[in-house]
């Protein structure tokens, strides 16, 4: 069942007439307010309203905030049936929301794929591989994911070659952590008719070894002839995976998601939890719109019909956000679309290459216009600078034609902007309300070995540019772009302030500590600027009166805490709609 009946409009009416009337007494307050059924107290309650005030205690009725201040205040509230929780002093913040995750692959991955992303050397990868084959019926898939040659000792891909020994009669297909490549053995490749003589597809790299020959890896589109031939996870395992993200979660403090680049079979997934009661995370979604004007056609088919932003499923469970496009490929892959040629070992140039769009930009440009025509949200995926700049141009374009505010078109990792790029995205977002970079600061760690290769000496200290950002008043989200990097949002919080490679393959901080911010503005980045973009900011994003009662509660106070130790943040309780989802304690078997 879906809780509808909440804090009623009555229950508002009750806290303005609370406010008018500051010296009414408590017993009047508690006949007034919804009887608190929690009561969070003896905190450091740290609300992230706009003053970034501080309280002790918050009062919650039917999953809303009803009430904070003083633990005195609050607790004068209590009836005999409020739950009341004492915090001992901890820190709690808004529950943490990732503006950019894939919740529900990569859940099913979690579950039914082999993991590749702590192996640290190709012979783990194969021999990871030959584990999970013994497992199957020969000629069934075998699926795993997270391998980075970054994090390999061999700093080199994983080949067709590697794995044939390990699974002849198998196909095996290996996603790389950023998504954006892979790696097929021979089998898959001749089930997928990728040959000697195969030219590469648009938008697309098959790469081949010294002689020309496929060496297994394929990039952006030229994965799609082999990943279309993997049989779909089953209805089942999609609600599974979903909910073994948002269990994760909730052990992260984390209450919400906005999962991009979704289709119908995913979105049914998340529908059929809710109806079951058992979605219980704000998530978001974006439909994939593919890469051409058809493909974007069906799309907004199916985006009208089901309920437009800020209007969702659940009272702000599920929500239709609107669209997601590629303008180009990943850091990772080098196919990324940028201006001068992309670097290989930090230091080499990769001669000649500078990436691609992941479509005709005038085609992209087409599909924005449609989307925005029809007052839908877009948000595009765009890593090098010349992406960015054509997806920021686009939107520019697209709302002086016609100025639609509030839709929060987003740039979607938006890894090296231009000092354009940020002019256009701080324009846009004070006259539009649009232009919101959506941001992945664990890039810098997690792939940052890999991306500072690539991205080299010149454009490394641009990379994820968060205190030009705040500088010039603009609005950012974080993420994890999860599977790309783990979860759980300290770390996100954690890079944010100390842009720290995992290897140091390139040295610790190759993209410099210029660009760092304060725990503030990380934080802020987690919460308060991330629900405008799952379009939920009435809702969640702060501890305020009205609000969800999705709280996190740590075992230390991240504004307090040294910088480097957010990466190790634990999360003490979660609460998720005034309902207790987490518990580290309980979970321990010991009772608060
Ligand atoms: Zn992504």
């Amino acid at each position: 069942m879906i809780p509808v009946n909440r804090c009623l409009p009555a229950c508002l009416a009750a806290l303005t007439l609370l406010s008018a009337a500051p010296g009414a007494s408590s017993a009047t307050r508690a006949a007034q307010l919804d009887a608190p059924d929690l009561i969070l107290y003896h905190g450091t309650i740290h609300t992230l309203d706009a003053d970034d005030s501080t309280v002790q205690a918050i009062a919650v009725a039917r999953g809303r905030i009803v009430a904070r201040g003083t633990d005195r205040e609050m607790l004068e509230l209590a009836t005999p049936t409020t739950r009341r929780i004492d915090l001992e002093g901890r820190a709690a913040t808004p529950g943490l929301i990732d503006s950019h995750a894939h919740i529900a692959d990569a859940g099913v991955g979690m579950l039914y794929h082999v993991s590749l992303s702590d192996a640290h050397t190709v012979g783990e990868v194969v021999a990871r591989v030959r584990a999970g084959v013994a497992k199957l019926e020969p000629g069934q898939w075998l699926q795993g994911e997270g391998w980075d040659e970054g994090k390999l000792a061999e700093h080199r891909y994983v080949t067709a070659a590697d794995l044939d020994a390990a699974s002849p009669r198998n196909p095996v297909w290996l996603l790389h952590t950023t998504g954006h490549y892979g790696v097929a053995n021979t089998l898959a490749l001749r089930e997928a008719h990728i040959e000697p003589a195969s030219k590469d597809p648009p938008a697309g790299t098959i790469d081949r070894d010294a002689a020309g020959r496929p060496s297994g890896v394929l990039k952006e589109s030229a994965m799609d002839a082999v990943v279309n031939l993997i049989p779909p996870p089953t209805p089942a395992q999609r609600r599974a995976g979903i909910l073994a993200s948002i269990e994760l979660m909730h052990r992260e403090g984390m209450t919400g998601v906005k999962d991009p680049d979704i289709d119908r079979a995913t979105w049914d997934a998340y529908a059929e939890l809710l109806r079951q009661g058992a979605l219980a995370a704000h998530v978001c979604v974006l439909w994939h719109a593919g890469s051409t004007l058809e493909s974007a056609r069906s799309a907004l088919a199916e985006i009208v019909q089901h309920p437009r932003p800020p209007a969702s499923l659940g009272e702000g469970r599920l929500v239709s956000c609107g669209a997601k496009i590629y303008m180009d490929g990943s850091g990772g892959a080098r196919t990324g679309w940028v201006y001068a040629d992309w670097n290989r070992h930090f230091s080499e140039v990769d001669t000649g290459n500078r990436g691609y769009p992941a479509e005709d930009p005038q085609v992209y440009r087409a599909m924005v216009r449609l989307f925005h025509h029809a007052k839908v949200h877009v948000g595009t995926h765009a890593v090098g600078d010349r992406a960015i700049d054509w997806v920021v141009d686009s939107y520019a374009q697209a709302l002086t034609e016609e100025p639609i505010s509030g839709l929060r078109h987003s740039i979607i990792h938006a890894n090296i902007p231009t000092d354009h790029a940020l002019e256009v995205m701080a324009t846009l977002q004070k006259r539009y309300d649009a232009g919101y970079p959506e941001l992945q600061a664990p890039f810098m760690w997690w792939i940052g070995d890999t991306y500072a290769g690539n991205y080299g000496p010149e454009r490394s200290p641009r990379l994820v540019p968060l205190r030009t950002m705040v500088s010039r008043g603009i609005r950012f989200s974080g993420g994890s772009d999860n599977f790309v990097t783990p979860l759980p949002a300290r770390y996100g919080l954690w890079a944010s302030l100390e842009r720290e490679t995992l290897q140091g393959t390139y040295g610790a901080h190759p993209f410099g500590t210029a660009e760092a911010v304060d725990v503030h503005a990380a934080l802020r980045s987690y919460t308060r600027w991330a629900a405008p973009q799952l379009f939920l900011e009435r809702q969640i994003g702060s501890l305020e009166v009205g609000k969800d009662a999705d709280v996190a509660v740590w075992e230390s106070d991240p504004y307090t805490i040294p910088g480097r130790d957010l990466k190790n943040l634990r999360c003490a309780l979660t609460v998720f709609e005034g309902k207790v989802v987490y518990d580290a304690h309980a979970s321990a078997g010991e009772r608060r």
